[in-house]
């Protein structure tokens, strides 16, 4: 199966990230998320829950402290606006390994490198000496597939499998059914652990 970057029509590279995460499915990348919390936010405000809350079992304290946390959410979030991929620059692509190492290839993804084993327990066997976790490939490679439950490896299985052009007319099927990247993401605290070591 012929598969490569030119495959991959430039409007369609920011729905596949490097590692394999679908960024076409991303709150992120979709901003449903901002747009629920200041839903939520305005119903809250306009019920004047902190006068009812107690009625629901919700103290006025736990109440403040969720909007506090609202307003940060849709301030981070109205600040950074919406991500257009990691591939086209979204996210903390920057500094991490493995989008730094695929494009240094000319890839759009891993499931072009010859090192990379999906069904390994190491799918990326590129280590880097580097103060961030976040730059070692492999070590990063192993976080991401913790966290999206696989969902990643599956991705870039199936690109190898069917091609680019015909895994991004399936993503796009999918997504427009309703699936979300969040629906995969495990309640590890991979990424927390791993900035402690
Ligand atoms: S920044 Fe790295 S881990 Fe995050 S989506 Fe891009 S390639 Fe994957
Ligand atoms: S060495 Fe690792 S990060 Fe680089 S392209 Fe291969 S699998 Fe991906």
């Amino acid at each position: 199966m012929s598969f490569k970057l030119d495959d991959v029509q430039e409007t369609d590279r920011g729905l596949l990230a490097p590692c394999g995460i679908l960024c076409l499915g991303c709150d992120s990348y979709i901003g449903e998320g901002l747009d629920a919390a200041e839903e939520l936010k305005k119903i809250w405000e306009g019920s004047n829950i902190i006068d009812v809350g107690p009625m629901l079992g919700l103290n006025a304290k736990g109440i403040t402290e969720t909007f506090k946390s609202l307003n940060a959410f849709i301030k981070a979030g109205k600040k950074q606006g919406k991500c257009p991929g990691c591939y086209v620059g979204g996210g903390p692509s920057k500094i991490c390994g493995i989008a730094n190492c695929v494009k240094s290839k000319g890839y759009w993804t891993c499931a072009e490198c010859g090192d990379y084993d999906p069904d390994s327990e190491k799918p990326c066997p590129l280590e880097k000496e580097v103060p961030m976790p976040l730059g070692n490939p492999s070590q990063m490679m192993k976080m991401i597939c913790t966290r999206y439950s696989k969902d990643t490896n599956n991705n870039l299985k199936k690109c190898r499998e069917i091609g680019y052009a015909a895994f991004i007319k399936e993503a796009k099927k999918k997504v427009a059914k309703g699936w979300r990247t969040w629906q995969v993401i495990s309640d590890e605290m991979v990424f927390t652990n791993s900035m402690k070591k």
